[in-house]
């Protein structure tokens, strides 16, 4: 059975949600194989083992390492060439995306980005894409090569599938041009105590609508261990971080279940969670184009509707 590289996604070996998601994808593909470039591979092994990686290919080399994302890209393409692999999976995130456009170069192949399925078709390796704010599924295949794919995180249920995974310590000759860009700091981000926004099951976003007061979007996101977003109206008027808006621009998030509070629903703001799987939106607008897309809305303040949402959570959980 042909390999399926899977590049792993951890912060120092913690595996994110993600790699097990691309891991159920890659088995229906071929044989799993993950690629670990980093530190942390003991903390990660038995994970990966977990979800069915049949083989790990650990990238340690301070050349990768060290770097920003460039090496990470010769790297896999040497690994593809190798392997002959049927499929490269990464996560769509800012640097999944980066590493497969310059992948997909490199290895002369074609390229899917945002991916919310795989699976093998009749040609080859197809993808599912949602497009037109999730109102379309598109199916689609390239035509060179091993095909490059990022995969949206919460796409994909992840199922275990245990397997005895061997590892190996790839010998890795990095060119100078990828090492151009050096890591010289690393600073740790203060944490919210909330869940990441893209790996989140649950994300509740605030707009213009919360006039900058988030408070009520917070307590309602904590009763439900949500993360929190932001639209861009939000974020630009300094309500919120930038790291949290939604959109274009802004994050693309996929979760389970999306709370859109005093948000319109422009287009741009669709872009980043179209593909929730359920999406509830709370406005005082009965005419605002979220509950176009909306599978349950409040017509209400939300001042008013959050804190009693939060409330009956809060009570419900005992
Ligand atoms: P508004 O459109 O002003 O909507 C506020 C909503 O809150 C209204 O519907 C109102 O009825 C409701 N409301 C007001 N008070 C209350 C209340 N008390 N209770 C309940 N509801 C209330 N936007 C993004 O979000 N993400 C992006 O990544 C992004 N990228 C962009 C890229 C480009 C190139 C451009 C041109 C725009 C982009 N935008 C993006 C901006 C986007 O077009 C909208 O301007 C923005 O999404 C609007 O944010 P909003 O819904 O919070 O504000």
């Amino acid at each position: 059975m042909a390999e399926v590289l899977v590049l792993v996604d951890h912060i120092d070996g913690v595996v994110r949600k993600t790699t097990g998601e691309m891991l159920t994808a890659a088995r229906r593909l071929g044989e799993p194989s993950a690629v670990f470039v980093g530190t942390g591979f003991d903390t990660a092994k038995d994970d990966l083992a977990r979800y069915g990686a049949a083989k790990v290919y650990r990238i340690e080399s301070a050349d990768v390492t060290d770097h920003l994302v460039a090496p990470t890209a010769e790297v896999l393409a040497q690994l593809v060439q190798r392997t002959s692999a049927a499929a490269v999976l990464l996560a769509s995130s800012t640097d999944g995306n980066e590493i497969a456009g310059r992948l997909a170069i490199k290895a002369e192949s074609g390229l899917i980005t945002d991916a919310v399925d795989v699976q093998a078709g009749d040609g080859g390796v197809q993808a599912t894409k949602s497009v037109f704010a999730g109102n379309f599924a598109t199916v689609c295949s390239t035509s060179h090569g091993s095909p490059v794919i990022t995969v949206k995180p919460n796409s994909i249920a992840a199922q275990e599938s245990p397997a005895e995974a061997t590892d190996e310590l790839v010998e890795v000759s990095v060119s100078d041009g990828a090492k151009s860009a050096r890591i010289v700091e690393r600073s740790e981000k203060q944490k919210s105590g909330r869940p990441a926004l893209t790996e989140a099951a649950i994300v509740v976003s605030g707009g213009r609508g919360t006039g900058g007061n988030f408070d009520p979007v917070e307590q309602f996101a904590d009763s439900l261990d949500a993360a929190v977003g932001a639209s861009r109206a939000a974020v630009d008027a300094g309500w919120y971080p930038h790291s949290s808006q939604v959109g274009q621009t802004g994050a693309q998030v996929s979760p389970q279940l999306y709370v859109a509070a005093g948000i319109s629903g422009a287009i741009q703001h669709r872009a980043g969670m179209q593909t929730s799987k359920a999406i509830v939106a709370i406005n005082k607008d009965e005419e605002a184009p979220i509950f176009e897309m909306a599978d349950f809305g409040v017509v209400g303040d939300l001042f008013t509707v959050l804190p009693q949402a939060t409330e009956a959570i809060t009570k419900a959980k005992g």
